[in-house]
């Protein structure tokens, strides 16, 4: 599904985006600045990302007579979320190019293919053991010990479909619990990882196979689901020059074209006051802890995705007026903090208007149920020391 570089996508041609969400959205309106259409392909009523572009297909992933039509009226295709049934998207790549590919769909959908996948590339993990069954589980924990981490192979996210392990743990109810919520039948058991703080770093790579990384950040979750990014991690020169190698290194050996999120766990060594990074997951879409690059660098998660399936050169990374991600460290300038509005927190809206330097996002999304990401600010600190 690779494009010759002669044939770059000028703008007013269709981005096909299967997904209808607030990434979407954003990605529909990132298309729209640099002048290209966009087309949302989505089984729900009323998406967010229909709002806003230009195009809009209402049926199942698995319609195919509706994806024939789909691929005759978009260009190139993209995705938003990785929990994306593959055959529909595989499907697609005979008719037209779809980045990133979907055999790395496949890879990031599936916990054990995922870490087998990064520590193939001597890039560590927590230890790990497939689970199909609760006689294999019981083995597991003999291995991995507790405290572990109970997940849903596929199907997981914001924490659906995981339990924590400890030793007076009911193991046939935890595996009921985490086979049952997301309907599943492999499950991964993980060793606990005591880590200082997660982190994340989103890594783009174009069709010319450059690739740019943006700033790792940090990222704090409540009830698994994240509440705040802070940008950039305040954290030694090196774990950053680390979480760059590391993604560049997984973009590289899974050929990507787009944009990927690596979650990764940051652990401290208190004896040597070091710290070491492990990767948690991996996501071949923009990311929530890259909202704040709308307002925080020279170009967006969004923007750059754009880029990479168009084939266009990327664009730069560094920091809103050009600050590079080193000197914005060395001046110890004060972080940018996205935070979302989750359910109801989204009635702040006209509170974050009239706070100095946020930059609001409300996604349209209707019913505000508890949990539900319906907005973020975006706080850019003012320069004035
Ligand atoms: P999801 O697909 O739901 O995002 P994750 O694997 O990212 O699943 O897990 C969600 C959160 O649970 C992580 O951000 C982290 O806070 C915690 N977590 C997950 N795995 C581990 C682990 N092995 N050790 C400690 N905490 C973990
Ligand atoms: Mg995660």
């Amino acid at each position: 599904t690779t494009r010759p570089s002669a044939l770059v996508l000028p703008p007013n041609s269709v981005i096909g985006i299967l997904g209808g969400g607030q990434l979407a959205r954003m990605i529909a309106i990132a298309a729209a600045q640099l002048g290209y259409k966009t087309h949302i392909f989505c089984p729900e009523n009323d998406p967010s990302a229909s709002h806003v572009s230009t195009f809009y297909t209402k049926a199942n992933y698995n319609n195919y007579s509706a994806l024939d039509t789909f691929a005759k009226q978009v260009n190139v295709v993209t995705y938003e979320f990785e929990n994306i049934m593959v055959e529909p998207v595989e499907y697609l790549t005979k008719k037209l190019a779809v980045f990133p590919d979907p055999k790395i769909l496949k890879t990031c959908q599936d916990r054990v293919m995922e870490k087998s996948f990064i520590q193939s590339l001597d890039i560590p993990t927590a230890k790990f053991e497939p689970i199909d069954s609760i006689e294999s589980l019981r083995e597991a924990v003999q291995k991995i010990g507790y405290p572990s981490i109970l997940k849903s192979n596929t199907m997981g996210y914001d924490g659906k479909g995981q339990i924590k392990l400890s030793d007076d743990i009911d193991l046939e109810k935890a595996w009921k619990k985490v086979t049952s919520e997301v309907n599943v039948s492999q499950a991964i058991l993980e060793q606990y990882i005591e880590f200082e703080s997660e982190a994340s770093i989103i890594v783009a790579r174009g069709l010319d196979n450059t690739e740019v990384c943006f700033p790792l950040v940090t990222n704090k979750h409540r009830n698994h689901i994240l509440r705040q990014t802070i940008a950039p991690a305040q954290l030694p020169e090196y774990v950053h020059k680390d979480a760059k190698e590391i993604a560049t290194k997984i973009a590289k050996s899974i050929g990507l074209v787009g944009v990927l999120a690596v979650e990764l766990f940051v652990v401290r060594d208190t004896a040597t006051d070091t710290y070491k990074l492990l990767v948690n997951e991996l996501a071949p879409r923009p990311h929530n802890s890259g909202h704040w690059t709308i307002e925080g660098c020279v170009t967006s998660q969004f923007e750059q995705l754009v880029r990479c399936v168009c084939g266009l050169p990327l664009g730069s990374v560094d920091f809103m007026r050009s600050i590079s991600e080193k000197e914005y460290l060395k001046q110890n300038l004060q972080p940018i903090v996205m935070t979302n509005l989750l359910g109801n927190e989204v009635d702040q809206w006209e509170k974050q208007l009239s706070t100095k330097g946020s930059h609001l996002h409300i996604y349209a999304k209707g019913d505000a149920r508890d949990g539900r990401k319906m907005g973020h600010f975006t706080l850019i600190p003012s320069e004035d020391k």
